[in-house]
């Protein structure tokens, strides 16, 4: 495979960040980690170190959400009205939009993503989501319920914050995570715990910067850079964290809920997928074939909505197949601050040998690997787009989530609905689905058939603030986004009054 290697030089305000000596943000201030130990921030595309951020462990944890907690009962935050409260979380987003070239280069350097894909998907969508949510603050209304005892009642309900909620994100969409956690946590009138990823912490750190330039009051949004079992356990099984939000891999979802258990905080969860993109006959084939492609090779596969699962029906298969494997010689790969790139690295060693070794297992059972397959002969961690054809329900490629660029076809025959929803089911996942078809009956009937939490028509890896997004079965707990996240930042309360 050939890489475009060569590696565009930082403009001067990233560089600028990038230099700086990185610190957690706790109670309002700047802080290294009590142990005083940093790790390495790794760029995916040449190996290098390119920054050193503190290891945070439970000693940093137990202050951040010590501040937390002050800022929520006493602090300023709690008294702020819903309108303050509004444009503070508006001026988050207007500040992402002035300095979103230079996020949007932090992320392709920190996870390897096409800065072109970062600057127009991951910081646009975080924008949206800091301006959607501020709306949610002044709307948190309750309702004056009806109840039938006897006598004059006025009863009512009012939606309060959840209290100190911990955060904690994935390194694939670092900013965006951290902005479809953040925002409606705000919005919401909570007070914030945020662990990124080990791997990609930049930009949240640089988030935390104008969080502070925003105005937000001390101690809201505290942010712990550190590892999963150090940092990110100690905040989940936090005795004063009401409320754990997380977005991860599966494996880790199960630990976070048992680790929740001991004051039973709220938890939601984001976990992983294995979705499937389903073509049918009729579909505008040309429309399927990019769409599906892009569905897989997005991100470098490294969504957890990815279209891993291509069902084509026998009758386009042949075509469905030649078309997705020509969709991906186009794919330029090389370092993700090359504007021309349209396929960088995947996150790290440990990722790139995963996809690798799920490649080979694919390969070991029979599948075909019509295009793909290879690794950069450099350094970096390039994996390239991979189709493996003549896949089954029984090999691990098809039944286990890869994130990586590699999609698994599969054809069909059969005319029955119900019989093509079964292969769509045939996952213990449940996130998303998406069908390809001109006949109405046929998309709206299968959106009924799936079981998952987002169903795309003529489309993939579909996303707005506005639109419900979650999973069904093990692929998580709740939804983000649209007015139903703002069930996970507020506690309903009941009053009656005896009149
Ligand atoms: P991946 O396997 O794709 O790296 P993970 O689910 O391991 O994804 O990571 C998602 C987030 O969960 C990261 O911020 C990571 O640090 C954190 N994490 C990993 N292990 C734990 C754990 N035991 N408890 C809490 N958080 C964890």
């Amino acid at each position: 495979m050939t890489v475009a290697i060569e590696k565009p030089a930082l403009s001067s305000a990233a560089a600028k960040f990038l230099q700086k000596e990185h610190k957690l943000l706790i109670d309002g201030r700047w802080v290294a980690a009590k142990s005083g130990e940093t790790f390495p921030v790794e760029d995916p595309a040449t190996e290098e170190t390119i920054a050193h951020v503190p290891g945070g462990d439970k000693a940093d944890i137990d202050l951040a959400v010590a501040a937390a907690r002050r800022a929520f009962e006493t602090g300023p935050w709690s008294r702020i009205s819903p309108g303050e409260r509004s444009k503070i979380v508006w001026r988050l987003g207007d500040l992402l939009e002035r300095y979103g070239d230079e996020l949007a280069e932090l992320e392709a350097l920190d996870n390897g993503k096409p800065v072109t894909n970062a600057r127009r998907g991951d910081v646009e969508g975080s924008i949206d989501m800091f301006h959607y949510m501020a709306g949610w603050a002044t709307r948190l209304n309750g309702e004056t319920i009806q109840v039938s005892s006897p006598g004059n009642w006025h009863a009512y309900t009012v939606r309060e914050p959840v209290g100190v909620v911990g955060q904690i994100i994935p390194w694939n969409f670092p900013l965006m995570m951290a902005a479809w956690k953040l925002a409606p946590a705000l919005a919401a009138g909570c007070t914030i715990v945020l662990k990124p990823a080990e791997q990609t912490p930049l930009t949240a750190l640089r988030l935390g910067e104008l969080v502070q330039e925003a105005g937000v009051p001390d101690g809201v949004v505290n942010i712990v850079t550190g590892f999963g079992e150090t940092a990110g356990a100690a905040l989940a099984e936090h005795p004063d964290v009401d409320k754990i939000a997380f977005t991860g891999s599966t494996e880790v979802g199960r630990l976070i809920v048992k680790a929740s258990a001991g004051n039973l905080k709220r938890v939601s969860l984001e976990l992983g997928g294995k979705s499937p993109a389903i073509v049918f006959p009729d579909a505008d084939l040309d429309l399927a074939i990019v769409g599906t492609a892009a569905a897989i090779f997005y991100n470098q596969g490294q969504c957890c909505t990815a279209g891993s699962r291509l069902f084509a029906h026998k009758s386009v298969y042949d075509r469905i197949v030649s078309g997705v494997v020509e969709e991906a010689g186009k794919l330029k790969v090389g370092h993700g601050l090359d504007p021309t790139v349209n396929l960088g690295p995947l996150v790290s060693k440990e990722q790139h040998e995963r996809v690798t070794g799920y490649i080979q297992a694919g390969h070991g059972e029979g599948a075909e690997v019509v295009v793909g397959g290879k690794t950069g002969n450099g350094h970096g961690y390039f994996v390239e787009p991979t189709v493996l054809a003549k896949t089954n329900r029984d090999m691990r490629v098809v039944r286990e989530e890869i994130f990586g660029p590699v999609v698994c076809v599969q054809s069909f025959d059969d005319e029955d609905l119900d019989s093509v929803a079964k292969f769509a089911n045939d996952t213990e996942y449940g996130l998303q689905a998406s069908v390809w078809t001109r006949n109405l009956k046929v998309a709206h009937m299968m959106a009924r058939k799936i079981k998952a939490g987002t169903i795309c028509i003529n489309t993939h890896n579909y996303g707005d603030p506005a639109w419900p997004f979650g999973g069904y079965k093990q692929s998580g707990w709740g939804r983000e986004m649209g007015k139903e996240v703002m069930e996970h930042y507020t506690e309903t309360k009941s009053v009656a009054a005896r009149l």
